[in-house]
C-alpha cells in the first residue's frame, strides 16, 4: 500500500499540462511502467488516470490533448513515489 499524504482535494489549483512540461510517452505505454520515469512512479499521480498537482485537461507541451494523465506520461515536476520506484 501507498503511504501518500497529499490533498485530494478537487478545488486545489493544479498546474496546466504545458506549464508542467506534460506530455506522453506513447512509445512506452505498454513497458514496464515501474522502472522509469513515468506518471505511475510519481508521487503525485492518483491512480488511474489523475496527478495531484497537474489538470487532466488542456493541450500538453506538444499540443496534444488527451483529457487524462496517462500512467506513461511525464512532467518537469516528476517526483519519485519510493513505494513503487526500484
Ligand atoms: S510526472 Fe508527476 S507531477 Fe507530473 S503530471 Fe505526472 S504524476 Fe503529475
Amino acid at each position: 500500500m501507498s503511504s501518500k499524504n497529499i490533498p485530494k482535494n478537487k478545488n486545489y489549483p493544479k498546474l496546466s499540462k504545458a506549464t508542467s512540461g506534460y506530455l506522453e510517452l506513447e512509445n512506452f505505454e505498454k513497458s514496464d511502467l515501474n522502472t522509469g520515469y513515468f506518471c505511475y512512479d510519481c508521487l503525485y499521480f492518483i491512480e488511474d488516470d489523475d496527478c495531484a498537482i497537474v489538470r487532466q485537461q488542456g493541450p500538453d507541451v506538444n499540443g496534444k490533448e488527451s483529457g487524462t494523465i496517462a500512467p506513461h506520461g511525464i512532467c518537469t515536476l516528476w517526483t519519485p513515489d519510493e513505494n513503487k520506484t526500484h
